[in-house]
């Protein structure tokens, strides 16, 4: 679908071409009226990307948000120093922007994470505790390792279980090999490639045995721990790249859980399962805050003609907090923040309201922008367009029309204005299908609104970079955010100057292959707006 952009884009053909048909048709006045205002377009966009190049606010913001800030964890204090820090960056900018509270969470700051193995030799191992896992209270706690062995079943595992008493426990599976497949392509004879997937599918099918096996999935399994007088639980999320495990958060209520790097791991559960007898000494600083409010941001610059219409760049602002969150979703807060930037400084006066919406908790399921949508109706229904980028640094490679029947017409319309060397690697797809989730552009779509995520190229986002303790500022591809925030601006530019309202028609979905039902729209989803209490 998308070859058809590269044709008629720009059309450039001689004015000669042009004045010969102009005269055929007669409609000289119409044919130059739509010359200036091509004319005035293109000037326009033109100073959009010199704006974007030469004056770039992109590294200052990514320092400033991901190095002094770090990681935004839902009601911890950094999510609300972002949240303030963002008001008053839209404020330099001579932007108005406003936290608009949306729910309460448990408040959680995270400290001081230090892991050490003390016998049978001193080793300081990489890791860190989970997000909310509870403190050991300024002291260190030091135990044995013991492993999770194979039993028959639970009632086997009933009995084993007193034997956690005093000792943190290993819960992961060690991996075979910490290199990752693509190097192992590279380097491995094909039968040795083979046998280590081969070895490394058993052994995983075996752990997966013998986790079910204790009658506790792996998250009942840490609270049955727990209350058997473990002294910590130890995992090691490896993902399946050098050096990177993903961070997530403990299920404990009193102990500590932390997660070690796969080569730390390996070596600690060999020692155990050698015995070898390994002692780890843990202390894992944290304080509880209590339920705190949480919060989305919202930056405007209001529109001239249509102000009750509304564009929106849209880019969720909380993270996890292994590393700083730098591409989940630093990036993408900054390309929204640049873009609204540039917008206000060269098209202070739109013609529709343009926002920026920061979303917070969209890691705990979308639950800033879900409740966005349930708390503005007024806005819900009068929205041009939702731009939402989310998944890396790298710059935009693919849009699809999200199900909407005439997405086509104006995203091609819009898009049909950007610069050729960042719009001819975009992949268009029309009219595409609704997402049901995965980020913010599902909670205005579950609402009819036509939102569109703008999908970058990978940089190996899904291993190196996404939830892991490596999403850090070194990994900020910013050549491909700039060229983002210069699509986005462009592309708000086109939607609000846009004469047409934009169709909200949504396609006949089809049929469920499995069931042969008819497809059906994606469901409005309820916010959780009182989070993290139970766990
Ligand atoms: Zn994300």
């Amino acid at each position: 679908m998308n070859a058809s952009y590269n044709n008629n884009i720009y059309s450039t053909t001689s004015s000669a071409m042009n004045l010969r048909k102009v005269f055929i048709s007669g409609l000289a006045v119409v044919y130059f009226a739509t010359t200036s205002a091509q004319n005035k377009d293109s000037i326009f966009i033109q100073t959009i990307v010199r704006e974007a190049t030469e004056n770039s606010h992109l590294q200052k913001m990514a320092h400033e948000l991901l190095d002094v800030i770090g990681p935004r964890l839902v009601g911890s204090p950094n999510m609300q120093k972002a949240n303030d820090w963002a008001v008053s960056t839209y404020k330099s900018f001579g932007i108005t922007a406003r936290n608009e509270r949306w729910g309460e969470w448990r408040g959680w700051e995270r400290g001081i994470s230090h892991i050490d193995m003390v016998y049978p030799r001193v080793k300081s191992l990489e890791g860190m505790q989970l997000a909310w896992s509870p403190s050991t209270n300024g002291k260190a706690v030091t135990a044995e390792t013991i492993i999770i062995p194979e039993m028959a079943d639970s009632l086997a595992f009933d009995r084993w279980l007193p034997a956690v008493k005093g000792k943190f426990v290993l819960v992961s599976m060690a991996q075979p090999t910490g290199r990752p497949d693509y190097n192992w392509q590279e380097f491995a004879l094909k039968e040795s490639f083979d046998k280590m997937k081969s070895e490394r599918t058993t052994q995983t099918e075996a752990w997966r045995k013998r986790i079910g096996s204790t009658g506790f999935t792996s998250r009942t399994l840490a609270t049955a721990l727990e209350k058997a007088g473990a002294a910590g639980i130890v995992s090691c999320n490896w993902s399946a790249g050098f050096g990177v495990n993903k961070i997530f958060s403990a299920n404990t209520k009193k102990i500590p859980t932390v997660d070690i790097s796969l080569e730390d791991y390996g070596m600690l559960y060999r020692l155990t399962a050698s015995g070898n007898n390994p002692k780890i000494n843990v202390r894992a600083e944290s304080k509880e805050t209590g339920v705190v409010p949480t919060f989305n941001t919202i930056a405007e610059i209001r529109g001239t003609e249509k102000p009750d219409e509304y564009i929106i760049l849209s880019a969720h602002f909380d993270s996890w907090d292994g590393a700083t969150g730098a591409t989940d979703n630093g990036t993408g807060t900054i390309t929204m923040m640049e873009a609204m930037r540039i917008l206000k400084k060269l098209y202070p006066n739109p013609k529709r309201t343009i926002l920026a919406g920061h979303w917070g908790s969209e890691e705990q399921g979308l639950n800033g922008s879900r409740a966005f949508v349930e708390d503005h109706p007024e806005i819900i229904s009068n929205i041009q367009a939702v731009f939402n980028q989310d998944n890396g640094t790298g710059r935009v490679v693919s849009i699809s029309g999200s199900g909407f029947l005439h997405s086509y017409d104006y995203i091609g319309r819009w898009l049909s204005k950007i610069p050729g060397n960042i719009r001819e690697p975009i992949v268009t797809t029309f009219p595409g299908t609704p997402g049901g989730g995965g980020s913010d552009h599902a909670s205005f779509v579950a609402a009819g609104v036509p939102a569109f995520s703008l999908s970058s190229l990978s940089w190996s986002y899904g291993s190196y970079t996404w939830h892991t303790n490596r999403d850090t500022y070194d990994k900020i591809v910013f050549d491909d955010v700039r060229s983002n925030a210069i699509l986005t601006a462009i592309l708000a530019y086109m939607a609000s100057e846009d004469p047409a309202k934009t169709s909200r028609e949504r396609i006949v979905l089809p049929l469920n292959s499995r069931t042969g039902a008819p497809g059906t729209w994606p469901q409005q989803n309820k916010a959780t707006r009182k989070g993290g209490l139970d766990q």
